[in-house]
């Protein structure tokens, strides 16, 4: 069998000391319960489950129409490899192209993404050859439940969070505090030189633990998310065209959850379309709405709210949050479980068929 996740018992949010290079923790819940996974292996599982002819690699999105009945919804493709048109026809457009939705443009044509003040840095240490022994070991002894543990490290105006996935590869992400770049392309992903590579390593080395900065130094393309949101949307879809996932809900990563709502949408939508047909589409996508809508609203919000409490940034109701001087009824303000709908079910998945596991990357 293919194992796919890790097991993370644990989470630990921790203080760390720039100058003293100290630790200490902040929270801890042992009942964390999520499974990480990487990317790789979670697209290879899903795309293995469904018909072989199903994806059609290599097709542009380049726009859609939808005929006078509503009934059905053209779709216009560049085939990259043939630089060909070609044109698909469909009862109903699914739109999960991302945060930065061409879809969603063509309804809201003025909905703006929020940037959120900061970027991150993010990497995957890859030790399954002896290379990294040192490193690793180093790491392990200063996080020693790794493996098990997801941590959290927060430092004045920063925080970073690092957890080891499947077949010896170190997983982490550092949130910088900085204005809005210019991002070329549509993509929130930046093109780093080897210039911003070795700056972001000398900052490593003044802000974190030596072994977690040298983890990061030693990982390969590390890349540059610049991190955005925006506020809820009133409806998802419009006729036969429907949103899910970041085109539905853009959100920052901070419930470490983003995949897992992209996955509830996508479970709840089937369930919603199995029940009502074909013949009531426009019931089935109001279910949809009526489920998906008030829960993924509240946890981008609560997302977004968290990830200004960990970065220090200002808020209405709060002073800013600095680890170093924060109180535990303070501290408990970073629990990952206070999100809203936490471990919620919907209520159409009930029904012994679906995982309930909490997805990370
Ligand atoms: C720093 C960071 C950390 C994160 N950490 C976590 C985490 O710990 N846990 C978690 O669950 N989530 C996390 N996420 C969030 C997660 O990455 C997203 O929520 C998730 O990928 C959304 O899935 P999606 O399928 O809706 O969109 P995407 O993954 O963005 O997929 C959209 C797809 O549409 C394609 N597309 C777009 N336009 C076109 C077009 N015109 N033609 C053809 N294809 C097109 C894109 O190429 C892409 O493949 C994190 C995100 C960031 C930035």
């Amino acid at each position: 069998m293919f194992v796919l996740f890790l097991l993370l018992v644990s989470l630990q949010n921790q203080a760390t000391d720039a100058e003293k290079k100290i630790s200490w923790t902040l929270t801890r819940d042992s009942n964390f319960n999520f499974r990480a996974a990487h990317w790789a292996d979670l697209y290879r599982i899903l795309h293995n489950s469904l018909p072989s002819d199903i994806v059609l690699w290599g097709h542009f999105f380049l726009s859609f129409g939808v005929s006078n009945d509503k009934a059905s919804v053209f779709v216009k493709c560049r085939v990259l490899e043939s630089g060909n048109t070609v044109d698909i026809v469909g009862d109903l457009l699914i739109a999960a192209d991302g945060c930065l939705s061409n879809i969603r443009k063509a309804f809201l044509p003025d909905f703006m993404l929020r940037y959120s003040g900061y970027c991150a840095w993010r990497g995957v240490l890859d030790f399954s050859s002896d290379e990294h022994d040192a490193s690793i070991r180093d790491l392990k002894k200063a996080y020693p439940d790794l493996g098990k543990c997801l941590y959290f490290d927060l430092s004045s105006g920063s925080h970073s969070v690092f957890y080891e996935l499947l077949h010896n590869r170190m997983n982490w992400i550092w949130y910088v505090n900085q204005p809005e770049p210019e991002v070329k392309g549509n993509s929130v992903t930046m093109k780093v030189s080897s210039d911003m590579i070795r700056r972001m390593h000398e900052e490593a080395e003044k802000v974190w633990s030596p072994e977690l900065a040298r983890i990061m130094k030693e990982t390969r393309e590390p890349f540059l998310n610049v991190i955005y949101d925006a506020d809820p949307l009133k409806q998802l879809f419009w006729d036969n065209v429907v949103l899910i996932g970041d085109a539905a809900h853009p959100t920052t990563p901070h419930g470490l959850r983003s995949t897992n709502m992209s996955i509830l949408d996508a479970a709840v939508l089937g369930k919603c379309l199995q029940k009502w047909g074909l013949e009531n589409l426009h019931s089935a996508l109001e279910e949809y709405q009526s489920i998906r809508l008030p829960v993924v609203s509240k946890q981008v919000l609560h997302s977004r709210r968290l990830g200004r409490i960990k970065q220090g940034l200002n808020l209405a109701d709060r002073q800013p949050f600095d680890p170093t001087t924060a109180d535990p009824e303070e501290c408990e303000e970073l629990q990952q479980k206070n999100m809203p709908f936490f471990t919620d079910v919907p209520s159409t998945l009930r029904d012994g068929q679906l995982f309930s596991a909490r997805v990370t990357e």
